[in-house]
């Protein structure tokens, strides 16, 4: 239900649980958190409030430098720890909001290829087609705008490769997805209000539109993969 991602130089851990909690108020009921360090993604999940979430980080800490964080509002499979999101395959690891109305077909597909899924969300199966389409060779651009095109429903999500760690992916089609743009660093976020800590100059993406930012800006592409330029503006939100 909430999405926050941030790529800098400095941890981002703290600062992902500081804007999953200005996105509270959107409602949730669980949580989870990635990043990727020394060429490992760590996560940490849990069901429940924030807090819970927060214990688990404070109990074993992620480093890195480039992260993603979620807060769930479940719509398919249980307010599980095993549920919650952020999903992760060998190489590829994903938040997500909405529903992505094909899952089933795609979960097929996917288990005929050879994965093995671990979780009940219609969620995890994108993050297996993203795996599959790195093994057959694409690169994380073609992977992202590939996939992106084989999902019906409505979704944002902020996609991370641990091959990539310099790179954070963002998405949207039917659910919200802004881009923050701050000193060397950038962020994404399922609205101004959760990046308001950290920036004030955001750029809204439009429908079907998709990102790659690197630490000083943001690659913009719409539906039809065509680069496309959505102006940062300064936003009103206050931290
Ligand atoms: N449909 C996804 C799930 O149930 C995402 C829900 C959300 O938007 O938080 O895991």
């Amino acid at each position: 239900c909430g999405i926050i991602g941030i790529l800098s130089g400095e941890p981002v851990a703290d600062r992902l649980i500081d804007g999953l909690r200005r996105l509270e108020y959107r409602g949730y009921d669980s949580a989870g958190i990635a990043t990727i360090h020394d060429g490992v993604i760590g996560r940490r999940r849990a069901s429940g409030k924030l807090a819970n979430l927060a214990r688990e980080l404070a109990a074993d800490p992620l480093a890195g430098s480039i992260g993603i964080a979620h807060t769930r509002w479940a719509t398919h499979g249980a307010p599980t720890t095993g549920n919650a999101h952020p999903h992760t395959t060998e190489n590829v690891c994903l938040v997500h909001n909405g529903i992505i109305e094909n899952f089933k077909p795609l979960r097929a597909e996917v288990i005929a290829a050879g994965r093995t899924l671990s979780s009940d969300t219609d969620t995890e199966v994108v993050a297996h087609l993203l795996e599959l389409a790195l093994a057959g060779g694409a690169s994380p651009d073609a992977a992202v705008a590939g996939t992106l095109k084989r999902l019906h429903g409505a979704f944002s999500f902020a996609i991370l490769f641990k091959s990539h760690p310099d790179v954070l992916y963002g998405a949207r089609r039917g659910s919200p997805l802004v881009v923050g743009q701050g000193q060397g660093e950038m962020f994404l976020g399922s609205d101004a209000l959760g990046l308001a800590p950290f920036t004030n100059r955001i750029a809204y993406l439009e429908e079907g539109d998709w990102v790659r930012l690197d630490r000083t800006g943001a690659a913009m592409f719409d539906a039809d993969d065509q680069p496309v330029s959505r102006a940062f503006i300064t936003s009103s939100a206050s931290a």
